[in-house]
């Protein structure tokens, strides 16, 4: 008998269709004998009546006036009606379940309202409901302080619920159960031929996940990837066994590693670019800027610090305080707006000669101008207008082959999952 933890996110949950979804497999793991814990997300996205942005819309324009203590209390909501919708449907169909709160699963958090951090899990009390054969529905995105109080571990911090009780439990797997076939080569949104990956390592999808790959939260990764537990990234909709997470060094010691360079590609949209140029100005110009974005929580990216100035990218939304702190120390500074950050990233990237004259050389074709670029062992990162995006996720897409698939072996078979 293994011990599974289900994850089910907000479009798997939002009507009365895809909860029938849902309930298929549930069902299907305890006919196999498997112990559960499902992890819901609120119900459905932005407009829908429960989800988080639409408790979110009921405060919005006086939201600094509501207490994060209180903001808590309302957005751990959708959660919670998501849960016992889903007991209701489960016990209509004869399968004894329980609810339990974040706080009630023995999820200890800090006291950082918004964006909480996890401190310990006393699994006891889910562990004597699986012991009386009952699924245990867990609120996702929450937790409680020592003192009792309701917190919520940031958006999309379902998926971290349900990882951490993976590892607390020493759960056989995680399956995060969303409205895609796994993780994909790109955010299939923007790139339509983007293909499911049989398998990736904590590394690949962590840093896809840092970069903007919503399809996963990267908090949740770096909890599974400590411990070694097993993730499995899937879809509700079908039933395609999706991508597996898992450890590379175990894959590869096992003679199961893809050799590919380029994994996939992540975007971040919303991105302003900075330069601030250092005619006669002042030796520490760099010193002063870095300080002021610092002082005032501005958080910086895409960092060129030259002789001759810095270029530099916040967010859209910092943008007008950035530009007025550069103001205030009395430099102009060349504003760029609208920009967004692709990254091509690959574990097999390293030392690999050719992966920058490839983008170089597809974006170029595509008439598509690089602002700005960076690299690490393991990304490329290039910034454009934001208005090429669409058209430079397709032509990295395909420059890079990644709508092909690789011939390989089954990965998921090899490990026996
Ligand atoms: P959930 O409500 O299930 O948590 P999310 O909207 O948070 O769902 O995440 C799933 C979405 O992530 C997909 O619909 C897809 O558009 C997006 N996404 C972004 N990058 C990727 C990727 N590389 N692979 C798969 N999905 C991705
Ligand atoms: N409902 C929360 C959100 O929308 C948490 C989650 O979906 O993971 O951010
Ligand atoms: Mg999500």
């Amino acid at each position: 008998m293994d011990l599974i933890v289900q994850k089910f996110g907000g479009t798997s949950l939002s009507d009365d269709q895809s909860r029938r979804h849902v309930l298929r497999h549930i069902i299907r793991e305890l006919e196999a004998g498997n112990q559960l814990v499902v992890v819901v997300s609120a119900m459905g996205r932005s407009g829908d009546p429960y989800a988080t942005d639409s408790l979110l819309d009921l405060i919005r324009g006086r939201g600094d006036a509501l207490p994060p203590r209180e903001r808590d209390l309302l957005l751990s909501c959708g959660e919670l009606i998501s849960a016992a919708v889903l007991c209701n449907l489960l016990q209509a169909e004869g399968f004894p379940s329980v609810v339990l709160t974040g706080g009630q699963a023995g999820i200890r958090t800090d006291d950082h309202y918004g964006s909480a951090r996890i401190l310990e899990i006393n699994g006891e009390r889910i562990r004597k409901h699986l012991s009386a054969r009952e699924v245990v529905i867990v609120t996702g995105f929450q937790g409680m302080t020592r003192d009792g109080e309701v917190t919520t571990l940031g958006r999309g911090g379902s998926d971290t619920s349900a990882t951490a009780l993976g590892v607390a439990l020493k759960a056989n797997i995680v399956d995060i159960y969303t409205d895609v076939d796994g993780i994909l080569t790109a955010d299939p949104r923007w790139v339509s031929d983007a293909r499911p990956l049989t398998a990736v390592s904590y590394e690949e999808i962590c840093n896809m996940a840092q970069n903007g790959a919503k399809v996963i939260h990267p908090r949740a990764v770096e909890i599974a990837m400590k411990a070694g537990v097993p993730v499995r990234v899937r879809s509700t909709f079908s039933d395609s066994e999706g991508t597996l997470v898992t450890n590379a060094q175990a894959l590869r010691s096992q003679g199961i590693w893809y050799d590919r360079t380029v994994t996939g590609l992540a975007h971040v949209k919303n991105v302003t670019q900075l330069s601030v140029v250092n005619h006669d100005g002042p030796a520490d110009l760099q010193l002063r800027v870095f300080r002021a974005m610092a002082s005032h929580g501005i958080s910086v990216d895409f960092i060129n610090v030259m002789p001759t100035g810095v270029h530099y990218t916040v967010s859209d939304s910092d943008a007008p305080l950035a530009v007025r702190l550069l103001a205030e120390l009395g430099f102009e500074p060349q504003v760029r707006r609208g920009c967004a950050k692709v990254s091509v990233i690959g574990g097999g990237m390293n030392g690999e000669p050719g992966v920058m004259a490839v983008i170089v050389e597809a974006l170029t074709a595509a008439g598509i101008p690089i602002l700005q670029s960076a690299d690490s062992n393991t990304t490329i990162w290039v910034l454009i207008s934001e208005t090429d995006l669409a058209e430079a996720l397709q032509a990295l897409h395909s420059a890079f082959g990644l709508h092909l698939t690789p011939n390989r072996r089954n990965i998921e078979e090899e490990v026996g999952l």
